[in-house]
């Protein structure tokens, strides 16, 4: 009987959703397989590096083969909001109090916000995507727009937005600080299970088609 004790996240709720055996090779044993990345995870990684460079300062144009220009007035626009801050690793606690960093013992869930803001009582949280347009999950702007709003607890209501740099298009939900107070008690309730789950089994679904840790990449699932 093995429970998982550390800090929760968006992937980690993803991963313990689609099968319990998947988080348990990935998040308690810290297995390696799937760690590598590929071509396309490599280029997205390198995209967020040079626009974070960008919105700190340390550089002061994108290479144009990384970064369409057109980006670059909107992220202009993105940098000059009030108490922005890019790339800030946030904890907070099972009250939703924000820690002074995530490695602060009583972390209970944690987040990475590409950029956020707080301009006329509404929080603002950026994610930079590469590739295809995807509407992103539900789950995952909601829970970063929870975190934005403990963040900036005056704020009435909180705007996430994903900006899609390879297709100039973005996808923006906006909330009011109410619904997002009601939201909580859902996350909650997945953190108790989380942290109360004392057996993991294999949960076989299409997923095992493209799950590191399957047989047929050479993992140690029987699927
Ligand atoms: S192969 Fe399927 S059943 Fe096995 S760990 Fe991965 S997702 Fe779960």
């Amino acid at each position: 009987m093995i429970k998982y004790t550390e800090p929760w996240g968006f992937s980690k709720m993803e991963t313990y959703k689609a099968c319990k055996k998947k988080f348990y090779y990935q998040y308690i044993e810290k297995r390696k397989e799937g760690s590598e990345g590929n071509a396309a995870m490599e280029r997205g990684g390198k995209i967020h590096e040079t626009i974070e460079a960008y919105l700190q300062g340390w550089i002061t144009s994108m290479p144009e083969a990384q970064v369409d220009p057109v980006w670059q007035p909107r992220l202009d626009e993105l940098k000059a909001k009030p108490l922005f801050t890019s790339e800030q690793a946030i904890g907070l606690d099972n009250k939703w109090k924000p820690l002074k960093n995530w490695f602060q013992e009583g972390t209970w869930v944690r987040a990475k916000m590409d950029a956020d803001y707080f301009e006329e009582q509404t929080v603002g949280v950026v994610d930079f995507k590469t590739g295809k347009f995807r509407v992103p999950s539900d789950e995952q702007i909601e829970l970063y727009a929870i975190i934005g709003i403990s963040k900036h607890p005056t704020a009435t209501k909180a705007r996430a937005e994903y900006w899609f740099l390879d297709m100039d298009d973005a996808y923006t939900k906006e909330y009011t600080a109410e619904y997002l107070a009601a939201r909580r008690k859902y996350y909650e309730e997945f953190a108790n299970k989380l942290y109360t789950t004392e057996v993991w089994p294999e949960e076989p679904s299409r997923e095992c088609k493209w799950c590191p840790f399957s047989k047929s990449k050479g993992g140690p699932c029987k699927f």
